[in-house]
């Protein structure tokens, strides 16, 4: 009885709802996927700006710190080229800070390979390095030259520093950090590098008092610069609640406090220096490189702060990537299993809905769609349709008889027989209403059909259920009223039920338990 016919007719009716459900299902699925795409790649192309920007900055970073590294050579070279007489110690020298420089620049053009979307400023620093590095071969160097290189490297690292887009970092910390590297602590550090360089360019003799102004003003700049370092790394010590550079810092602090005595006390007060130029070398040098430290300790904890932020930004980008794709996945899950039980809900109410509760077979609601149905389809498929009416023999005296549990189970029985009878795709069973049924078929022809009723109605006198009342026959009978319906002779349902009831009518009338076919039509 649930076969491809039956199917095929149930599909058309439900064709609606189930063509709504599965819009539903779109919407319900297209809409949020959609919604989610759109939070998650804004969440993502948000982070992979971050990522890019500290890339950027660290990138920048790493040039400027090389430029420095070869800023702080320079300036020594500076100092031991003030010396009017060289002894052997400080031409090795001389010679062992010229090949660090050679080797700091190297690496620097390295770097600045890297130097993204600025090809003029990368451009402008290589050929720059080029330019020096080959006038330093050329052993051609003096105070002013050096002074001067010196200054433009510290341009280009101020311009990268902008460039790479360290200045604009909105990390407070990390803020005070790059305005301590790129800034305060070279300046600071070549003025301590300018009072090397003059106060060994006398050579034992006292200075001169343009000199002493030289240094007097480099001092008053040290101590302008030490203010703000010192305010600077107050804030960060706040905000840190930590000291990782704290010792570097008093380091410098202390390192600085000796420049200045030997400034106040050698360059500036006393008529002949006391020192040896190498000892004056030595000591500047040495404090100058404690200053260093604390530039190094910084772009050490500058590059740890940006390292991690960078990392932790590719792993949330990793997570929005996996958080959204795994929303996703979950959103087509859920509504692909709703749209599964809706379809089952659908269909097991549509069914619900066509089938009679006590026979399971069709109902009288459903026989009239199928009818109605079936009678269009054989007109363009060319085929016949037989229509049988089934009423039970004598059922209100069964009823008296056995009570009307008996009946219902009587009822149960004679449809029963109906729905084993039917054989093809295209047969129905229905309960009509009360003892009364009905069979659709189609293709038979007219002997083929009565045959077909005629086998129904001995398989029912054949279940041999007892009724003794009946004037027909020992057991439960039933009469039918058969049309063969060819294809264009009839257009109306009402029609052809009608002549199938006549036939149904004469059955009793003629003595029940039998077929008779209605054929004054055709
Ligand atoms: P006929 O041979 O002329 O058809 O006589 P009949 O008694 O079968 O016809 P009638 O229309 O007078 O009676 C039909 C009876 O079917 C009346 C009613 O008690 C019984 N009947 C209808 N529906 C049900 C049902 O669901 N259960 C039971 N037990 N009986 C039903
Ligand atoms: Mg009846
Ligand atoms: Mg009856």
């Amino acid at each position: 009885m649930s076969g491809g016919g039956e199917k095929r007719i149930l599909q058309d009716i439900n064709k609606n709802k189930k063509n709504k459900n599965f819009a539903y299902f779109v919407a319900l699925t297209v809409v949020p996927v959609f919604a989610i795409i759109v939070m998650f790649s804004y969440a993502f192309f948000h982070i992979r700006d971050s990522v890019r920007f500290t890339s950027h900055e660290i990138t920048g970073l790493r040039v400027i710190a090389q430029i420095e590294r070869a800023v702080f050579n320079i300036q020594k070279l500076r100092g031991l080229m003030c010396m009017e007489n060289t002894d052997e110690k400080s031409i090795e020298n001389i010679k062992t800070i010229k090949e660090n420089i050679s080797k700091d620049l190297a690496i620097l053009k390295e770097y600045s390979k890297f130097i993204e979307n600025d090809t003029s400023l990368k451009n402008e620093l290589l050929k720059y390095i080029d330019s020096f590095g080959n006038h330093t071969l050329l052993e051609n160097t003096n105070y002013y030259y050096l002074t001067e290189v010196i200054h433009d490297f510290m341009r280009f690292s101020s311009r990268l520093s902008y460039h790479c887009k360290l200045i604009l970092d909105s990390n407070f910390n990390s803020y005070i950090l790059i305005d301590n590297i790129v800034f305060l602590l070279p300046e600071l550090i070549e003025y301590n590098g300018q009072i090397r360089a003059v106060a060994l360019s006398t050579q034992n003799s006292a200075l001169a008092t343009n000199q002493r102004e030289y240094i007097k003003t480099q001092e008053n700049k040290i101590k302008e610069k030490l203010e703000k370092l010192n305010y600077n790394l107050s804030l960060y010590y706040e905000n840190r609640n930590g000291n990782e550079i704290k010792d570097a810092h008093n380091g410098a602090l202390k390192a600085q406090d000796a420049i200045i005595e030997l400034v106040n006390n050698e360059f500036l007060n006393s008529e002949n220096l006391l020192y040896e130029a190498s000892e004056i070398y030595n000591i500047t040098t040495k404090n100058i490189d404690s200053i260093i430290d604390l530039y190094n300790e910084s772009l050490k904890k500058l590059n740890i702060i940006l390292e991690k932020r960078l990392n932790k930004d590719k792993e949330i980008s990793i997570f929005i990537i996996l958080a959204g794709f795994c929303s996703i996945l979950f959103i087509i899950f859920i509504n692909v299993l709703f749209y599964k039980r809706n379809r089952k809900f659908i269909n097991k109410i549509e069914e619900l809905t066509i089938t009679d509760a006590m026979t399971t077979l069709h109902n009288r609601r459903y026989f009239d769609l199928v009818f109605d149905n079936l009678l269009k389809s054989q007109k363009r498929a060319r085929q016949t349709l037989a229509f049988i009416i089934v009423d039970i023999d004598h059922f209100k005296q069964y009823n008296d008889t056995y009570g009307h549990q008996a009946g219902d189970n009587a009822l149960k029985t004679v449809a029963n027989c109906l729905k084993n009878s039917l054989r093809r795709d295209g047969d129905f069973a229905f309960r009509l209403g009360g003892e009364e049924f009905g069979v659709l078929c189609t293709g038979l022809d007219d002997s083929q059909a009565f045959d077909f009723a005629d086998g129904i109605r001995k398989k029912v006198e054949e279940e041999k259920v007892e009724h003794k009342k009946s004037t027909v026959s020992r057991y439960v009978t039933i009469s039918m009223g058969l049309i063969v319906v060819k294809p264009g002779l009839v257009n109306s349902v009402n029609d052809v039920y009608r002549y199938a009831d006549e036939a149904l009518y004469k059955a009793k009338k003629n003595g029940r338990n039998q077929v008779v076919v209605y054929n004054e039509m055709q």
